[in-house]
């Protein structure tokens, strides 16, 4: 099992050489800047910790959830009225309280609570897999090419993940292109292809701009998702709250769905404790809409800046390259929006731009 990968810098920059910035741990005085941390990592160790914890009685039913009915049991105000009731497909039911929908962006529970959603498909899909490199890598490069960015995430030794946005029809020639002419471009899109370098010299110390890695081999399928925004109309009903892609979903370009699923989580764990300790009925509406007067003007917030960043990068014109190099160079040289952004993007603060 490959184990979370430490993050200590963050190289971004556009074909168009003008646009470039690196962030490093030290910029926000700690020792790392992220980590990344495979999927099925991070699945498996949730799933021991809840299998090894002894303060509370679990049953995982690995099990999909076909159909819920919420308080339409029994006369109002009996106990089975404060309860929702929830089928899967091996045809047990449970009944529950509170229904926590974490079920991912294609939500069953969100569906079946009747809750709506906003949003719009991007003309992007995401070509993901994981590559072997020349040497090992500690850093987050990110390339925005033409048709999306390319993103270079190192996951321990001299292995990364690709994360390549482009176009549909782009992303299904990548995915059947034999090995050899798939390598072939991605490092042509991680470092000449499509446009110039960024000036390196001008650049002091650990900021100047570097080559990534030479990407040398395929250490996984290549696999293809189409790329969508989607955000819930309201994160809770009666006795059903939504968390993580339940209730939104962004674009991966700066890697942030699952940060917003864990401020989602622990927020809403908050809530929760303080109505146990007030003895309240956890499934009762009005507490869980703290949670959403806490999470979902956040979350909006994030899912505009990501829309925004996409939409700044769908364009290639003089006028729009320029101001766009111009915002990089801000994020560079100005230390506290660079603080700011490094604080906001890896979660240590609530708000952009806030001094
Ligand atoms: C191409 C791509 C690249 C990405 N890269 C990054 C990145 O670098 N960093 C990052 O932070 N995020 C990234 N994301 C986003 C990230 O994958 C999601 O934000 C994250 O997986 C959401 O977690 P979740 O637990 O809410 O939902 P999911 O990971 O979708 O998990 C939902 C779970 O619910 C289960 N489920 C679904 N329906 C049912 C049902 N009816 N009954 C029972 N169980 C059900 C599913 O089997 C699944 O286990 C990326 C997304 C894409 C598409």
């Amino acid at each position: 099992m490959v184990l979370p990968s430490f993050c200590y810098f963050l190289q971004v920059w556009d074909y168009t050489g003008l646009g470039y910035t690196k962030y490093t741990a030290s910029d926000v005085e700690t020792d790392i800047l992220g980590c990344v941390v495979e999927n099925r990592v991070l699945q498996s160790s949730l799933l021991s910790c809840l299998q090894n914890n002894t303060e509370f009685q679990k049953t995982v039913y690995p099990s999909r959830l076909t159909s819920m009915t919420v308080g339409l049991l029994t006369k109002t105000n009996s106990a089975a009225s404060r309860m929702a009731k929830l089928d899967l497909c091996d045809g047990t039911s449970l009944f529950a309280k509170l229904v926590v929908g974490a079920d991912g962006g294609k939500s069953r529970v969100r569906e079946l609570a009747g809750i709506k959603t906003t949003g719009w498909n991007y003309s992007q899909n995401a070509v993901i897999c994981t590559v072997k490199h020349t040497a090992e890598n500690h850093c987050a490069w990110q390339r925005f090419l033409p048709a999306g960015p390319i993103a270079l995430l190192p996951i321990g030794d001299k292995f990364s993940n690709i994360v390549w946005t482009m176009t549909p029809r782009e992303a299904s020639d990548c995915k059947a292109m034999s090995e050899d002419d798939f390598l072939k471009s991605v490092n042509h899109a991680l470092d000449y292809g499509y446009g110039p370098h960024p000036h390196a010299e001008s650049f002091p110390g650990d900021k100047s701009w570097e080559v990534p890695p030479k990407v040398i081999e395929l250490a996984s399928e290549r696999m293809v998702f189409p790329l969508s925004l989607k955000h819930a109309k309201d994160y809770v009903a009666n006795r059903v709250v939504l968390i993580g892609d339940a209730a939104h979903t962004v674009h991966p370009l700066a890697g942030q769905g699952v940060n917003l699923g864990f401020g989602d989580a622990s927020a809403f764990s908050k809530i929760i404790a303080d109505g146990v300790a007030v003895g309240a009925d956890l499934g009762e509406l009005s507490l869980l809409k703290k949670y959403e007067a806490e999470r979902k003007p956040a979350n909006f917030m994030m899912t505009a800046i990501l829309d925004g960043f996409q939409k700044a990068y769908s364009v290639d014109l003089g006028p729009v390259n320029i101001l766009r190099a111009a915002a990089f160079q801000v994020a560079q040289y100005v230390s506290p929006i660079r603080r700011n952004i490094i604080s906001y993007a890896t979660g240590r603060q609530k708000w952009p731009l806030l001094f």
